[in-house]
């Protein structure tokens, strides 16, 4: 008797609960948490003060070493809240100073993260979610498959663990920070929009030096469009006809080209807010010059300026760069329209720089998993189009 009472008891109660991570938090959370332990334990409200400086100003790795709360209170912090960033597992620096670091999260989920160093500004490109579950053709990371949302805690703690190796290696502050590494920010709004927030307003970033880079995903667009900070916006275009777009991006089957560009259009509020079109140029596939007209009657619709990106191979599709030749006519192109455009030369090509490639290097267990398989879908678009998940939150 005594012990079934004990077990319902133990099943009542459950897992202790979860120390809620300083790094996830808003600082408005921050102030509300923080401000409320300290609060419970009779501290002044400057306790809280301090305890965001440490977090969004200082490269502390611990609760210890806040050393401006007395010795008793940083362990009572210590027993409420957790301090933890991503773990280093590996980095490998390009010769062109490109630095991509692998993050080991809980659980044994690795992701990636860039620093792209160039004349006047350090990039900093980070993942939003383990794996990707949108399939798209040309991209390492849509070849792995999905894994898991990663929280804002992950999201906060690789722009903090990034700028504190960057700037013990002298290469200077992270001035801009891009969603564009492994998976779709905007599937993962639940994370990814309060992330934004501790970037801009707890680390000072400034939105402007935000881009959230998207493939299409229309209701996350919707809701970026009513934030009212100026987060900036990337749209994987990689091909202006729906038909091929569907080739290349599942997601197009969902989303179409004609309703997206409207969302755009709803983002830019007549040239407000910057839309930057992506087009990977891949020889043969998407560098036709009967495409450069489409494409240029979408930039000029939502004002976007376009980068062209050469291919960046990686080992799921033979599929190579375009010649230099066809990059500079459709430079051209969209110049004499009068469509601002650049060409982004290819980064850390010596370091598995496509993303997601270097995890599937170091970690192919984790690039086999996945049901969802780009070549799959491209066979039987039907099938793919019941088989596309978002894992929207
Ligand atoms: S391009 Fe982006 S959305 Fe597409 S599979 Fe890769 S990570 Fe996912």
């Amino acid at each position: 008797m005594t012990s079934a009472h004990q077990d319902t008891a133990s099943t009542r109660s459950g897992p202790p609960a979860e120390r809620p991570n300083l790094l996830g938090m808003t600082p408005a959370e921050l102030g509300d948490a923080v401000g409320g332990h300290f609060r419970d334990r009779g501290q002044p409200a400057y306790r809280a003060r301090q305890v965001a400086r440490w977090v969004h100003a200082s490269a502390a790795r611990s609760i210890g070493e806040m050393t401006d709360l007395p010795l008793a209170e940083r362990d009572a912090l210590e027993r409420s809240f957790r301090f933890d960033e991503p773990v280093l597992d590996t980095v490998s620096v390009s010769a062109d100073g490109t630095a991509k670091h692998l993050w080991m999260l809980r659980g044994g989920e690795v992701v990636e993260s860039v620093l792209i160093p160039a004349p006047g500004r350090l990039t900093l490109c980070i993942s939003s979610q383990a794996g990707c579950a949108l399939a798209c053709r040309f991209c390492a990371t849509g070849w792995s498959g999905f894994g898991r949302q990663l929280s804002a805690a992950e999201i906060a703690g690789q722009y903090r663990a990034s700028a504190r190796w960057a700037g013990e290696r002298g290469m200077g502050n992270v001035s801009n920070v891009v969603f564009m590494g492994m998976g779709e920010p905007l599937a993962n709004r639940g994370a990814v929009f309060p992330a934004l927030t501790i970037l801009n307003s707890g680390y000072g970033l400034g939105a402007r030096r935000i881009t959230v880079s998207t493939v299409g995903v229309i209701p996350g667009i919707e809701a970026l469009t009513r934030r009212p900070e100026q987060f900036r916006l990337a749209l994987s275009l990689h091909a202006p006809v729906p038909e091929l777009r569907r080739e290349l991006i599942p997601l197009e089957q969902r989303y179409p080209l004609d309703q997206l560009i409207t969302a755009l259009e709803a983002f830019n509020r007549g040239g407000g807010r910057r839309v930057t079109f992506e087009y990977t140029m891949i020889r043969g596939v998407n560098d036709d010059p009967a495409l450069l007209p489409p494409l240029i009657d979408l930039a000029t619709r939502v004002q976007a300026f376009v980068n062209l990106i050469p291919f960046n191979p990686i080992p799921y599709v033979d599929w190579r760069p375009s010649h230099r030749e066809r990059v500079q006519a459709f430079r051209s192109g969209l110049d004499e329209a009068g469509v601002p455009v650049a060409v982004r030369e290819p980064r850390g090509r010596d370091i598995d720089a496509a993303c997601g490639q270097l995890r599937a290097t170091r970690y192919p267990a984790q690039r086999t998993r996945s049901k969802i398989r780009p070549q799959r879908i491209s066979r039987s678009q039907g099938k793919g189009r019941s088989e596309l998940r978002l894992y929207e939150k």
